[in-house]
């Protein structure tokens, strides 16, 4: 049984993004875009395997995003 989790489309590109279970299981989101192909884990100090530590709830740290606006153009 899978969980449909909504994850916001890639930051960088904007393309579906899915998510892997990587190394030590810690999860993985990987942009399906051919020429972006971006991966963002997230660090944390939940342990979730032998050797895999991860942030508390990393789909809701992919979903954040800042509201800010400004990218303090100099
Ligand atoms: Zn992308």
């Amino acid at each position: 049984m899978k969980s449909r989790i909504s994850l916001k489309p890639c930051p960088f590109c904007g393309a579906e993004v899915k998510i892997i279970n990587g190394l030590y299981n810690v999860t993985y989101f990987m942009c399906t875009h051919k020429e972006c192909r971006a991966i963002v884990s997230f660090g944390g100090d939940k342990q979730i395997s032998s050797n895999g530590r991860e942030a508390e709830n990393p789909v809701g740290n992919f979903n954040r995003r800042t509201d800010k606006e400004d990218n303090n153009g100099r």
